[in-house]
């Protein structure tokens, strides 16, 4: 039974990969100290998973940017554009890719970005041509392996890791219309025949390719392209073992494609889907050879392994197929969870004692492995930590528990209807056509940063620090009085991070020291972390938004981050199903809303930016997260009065194929992003007739251009021919948070005067 890892994080302890990217990119060190730097960090990892005496071990999961860039780097896939910048080196050829190139009168934009599955890890989507051409192009992952041949005793034990064909593929966009990406196997196999044999000649014996398409709903076109292409490998590289991928989610399918592929082993996600475990012993007890890798640690969350449970697993299979065809290893690359939780020095013991980052993860299998060879002692210690859960207080809160549990119909249902809603709301505030609004953040300047790190290092007293807060906001408030803006909001100033803002202040959730993530490129997150029942200890943002109302006779808008999004955010207990913990937050979110409201605060927003990107792999999940995450949004919303408005927000434009579960949100306004597809996301708005009031963002916050009034006009317009003129707001796509005071002070300012031109001509 081998034990193997799909991949290790490899941002470094101390975030050394952002440091050194970032100071390269600003020329303060040269491409040796880069490269010595990322030696370093793959050097670390690799003895790390040699201690932990793994049989193989993933080479070519580093990267310096994005592991799906280097396979475009490694098979030649780069546009023209690039290819013509004049650059001394091919990893500035490579960052231009990623980032860019806006140099001596170049002007060269990156590749588009997007979301690895459905993690938060974002990568580079390859462009492909109609004529597209392959080649073996970087010489990346032959670096690494003779760099790892160097740290590795043998040879023997390096795995190179690549993304398989099909899935690299499907990543991928055609930049012209009139071909399909999926025709370009023909060219592509054979460059990956030529890279597994000489990944062969060079005394490899392991490769693995990751399929994570094996766990989509494959088009038959898919299917088709995959079996021609393993097909192909096998027969032309043999000598070799390869092991195929899969994860996120059950690939049992799609197992009838291995049917006649010879591959020597199928990875699939144990974590996500045990239910996929009985499909495939009884297919593999039938295939004479093919070896299973069993994913049983689960590398996107941060809970330690119970091991009575994987072990059932590992013998269950081993009943079946006979130990020599087993694997074991985690679920997916250890890339979404933080590096190691000896760092954390400020979690409370018992939750420490449960949590596993991935240099534990690693041991994890070792320990899997003994317990099979029979020590109890491990088996005996592990389930001790699962069987404490209910008495230790940190954990468990009757009452919540309960109160989660006994959720009515009433309890997610506003008093009225939202015509009769929309009626008393228009009675009470008197709201002029088109009323206008931000939706949330404004600038948080440098000065406001300094000001928050000397607040954290204590050099900076709670009282002072709370004192020049409330100085930005009487100045927010100001400016969008001069502004004219019809609903003011306070500017968000305090908070970092919307969901870590709120975390800081829920029981239940902790915030970790250094539990770093990589989001895309250099830049990491640092989820909170659920642990335990959620419940709001008091008010979390009521004292600023009355100060923020009491500066001014217009009306305040409160500003809370919705269930999901925090739940989508952060690492989640694995102990309870998950719309449990959605629940509790919710309850807590409704409760902040019900002290806002009693407070004199009419209006509030509860964002819900994470909604879309909760949604499962698999369309046939899709109704069963609806269900709970809509669920949970409205137990937030619905304890207000008819009078008090409940707004909602979300950044992103797709919504054709959700329609309806946003307008099951019941948000009496929701604002969105729309600028930038020039209000077409209304048609389905429109084709479905959404019954409440929208704010189809007018002016794209994502670039420092200011629109003129006159396209702002438009926009309005154009909004007004599909949805009624008494439904629309006019607001930005998304918050300010990013943006510079100038550039904000204008655009604001065209805005609020295009709304008073459709009043008076639309
Ligand atoms: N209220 C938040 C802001 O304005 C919303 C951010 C978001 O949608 N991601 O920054
Ligand atoms: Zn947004």
């Amino acid at each position: 039974m081998l034990k193997h890892n799909l991949g290790y994080p490899r941002i470094g302890i101390q975030r050394e990969l952002k440091k050194a990217c970032e100071a390269y990119w600003s020329n303060k060190i040269d491409s040796n100290v880069l490269f010595e730097i990322g030696k370093k960090i793959k050097k670390e990892n690799w003895k790390n998973q040699e201690k932990a005496e793994l049989d193989l071990i993933p080479c070519n999961d580093f990267s310096f940017y994005d592991h799906v860039l280097d396979m475009s780097l490694l098979l030649g896939v780069i546009s023209e554009s690039y290819l013509s910048i004049p650059m001394d080196h091919n990893i500035d050829l490579y960052f231009s890719m990623a980032r860019g190139f806006q140099k001596n009168g170049w002007d060269i934009k990156a590749m588009e970005m997007t979301k690895w599955f459905n993690t938060n890890y974002h990568y580079i989507v390859p462009e492909f041509h109609k004529n597209q051409k392959f080649s073996i192009f970087s010489n990346k992952i032959f670096d690494e392996l003779e760099e790892s041949k160097k740290i590795l005793k043998s040879v023997k034990k390096i795995k190179p890791v690549l993304i398989g064909p099909i899935s690299y593929l499907f990543l991928g966009k055609e930049k012209e219309k009139s071909f399909h990406r999926m025709d370009l196997i023909e060219n592509l196999v054979p460059i990956y025949i030529k890279i597994i044999q000489k990944l062969k000649d060079k005394g490899v014996s392991w490769i693995q390719l990751d399929e994570p398409i094996l766990v989509l709903d494959m088009s038959e076109k898919e299917k088709k392209v995959f079996k021609y292409a393993y097909g192909e490998i096998s027969k032309f590289c043999s000598g070799i073992n390869i092991l195929l991928a899969s994860y996120f989610d059950d690939m049992s399918e799609n197992i009838s494609l291995f049917q006649d592929i010879s591959v020597q082993a199928l990875h699939i996600d144990l974590v996500e889907n045990s239910s996929q475990l009985e499909k495939l012993i009884s297919f593999f007890s039938k295939k004479s050879k093919m070896i299973l890798s069993l994913g049983l640690i689960n590398g996107r969350n941060i809970w330690k392994n119970n091991y009575a449970n994987s072990i059932q697993k590992i013998e269950k299979a081993i009943k079946f197929i006979g130990e020599d065809r087993i694997m074991i290893a985690p679920n997916c690359s250890l890339l979404h969870v933080p590096l190691d939780i000896e760092t954390e020095k400020n979690i409370h013991l018992d939750i420490k004692n449960r949590m596993s980052f991935a240099k534990q993860k690693i041991y994890e299998l070792n320990d899997l492995e003994k317990i099979i060879k029979g020590n109890k002692k491990v088996l005996i210690k592990n389930s001790s930590l699962f069987l404490s859960e209910k008495s230790s207080y940190i954990f468990y809160d009757k009452k919540i528990k309960e109160r989660a549990t006994k959720i009515t119909e009433k309890d997610i249902q506003r008093d009225n209807h939202f015509h009769i809603r929309q009626k008393k709301q228009r009675e009470k505030f008197h709201f002029p056509l088109f009323p206008t609004t931000t939706i949330g953040s404004f600038p948080q300047t440098r000065e406001i940063r300094s000001l928050r790190n000397k607040f954290r290092k204590k050099e900076l007293s709670q009282e002072k620090y709370d004192e020049k807060i409330k100085n930005f906001i009487i100045d927010v408030v100001k400016k969008q009085e001069e502004i004219d803006l019809d609903i003011l909001v306070h500017g968000e100033f305090e908070r970092t991070d919307m969901v870590e803002y709120f975390s800081d202040k829920l029981k239940g959730i902790l915030s970790t020291e250094n539990g770093w993530v990589q989001s895309y490129g250099s830049r990491c997150v640092k989820p909170p972390i659920i642990y335990g029942d959620i419940s709001r200890i008091g008010d979390m943002t009521v004292e600023w938004i009355c100060f923020a109302q009491s500066h001014t006779k217009k009306l305040m808008k409160g500003m809370l981050t919705g269930p999901v999004t925090i739940l989508q955010w952060s690492f989640v207990r694995d102990d309870q199903p998950i719309f449990h913990t959605a629940y509790q937050i919710a309850w807590a979110i409704r409760e902040e809303v019900l002290s806002l409201e009693r407070s004199g605060i009419h209006i509030i927003q509860i964002d819900e930016p994470a909604l879309r990107e909760g949604l499962p792999l698999k369309k046939k999940y899709w109704k069963f997260y609806f269900n709970w995450a809509i669920k949970a949004f409205r137990i937030s919303s619905s304890g207000v009065k008819d009078e008090t408005q409940i707004h909602t927000h979300m950044c992103y434009s797709e919504f054709n194929d959700i329609f309806e579960h946003i307008a099951d949100m019941d948000a009496d306004v929701i604002t969105m992003e729309s600028s930038r597809s020039k209000m077409e996301l209304l048609d389905a708005f429109s084709v479905f007739s959404y019954p409440n009031e929208i704010g189809p963002g007018v002016y794209d916050i994502h670039s420092p251009r200011i629109p003129t009034v006159e396209e702002i006009f438009e926009l309005i317009k154009k909004a007004s021919k599909k949805i009624s003129v008494e439904n629309i707001w006019v607001n930005p796509d998304c918050g300010l948070k990013t943006r510079k005071w100038k550039e904000v002070l204008i655009s604001l300012h065209n805005m609020t005067k295009a709304a008073k031109m459709a009043r008076n001509k639309l």
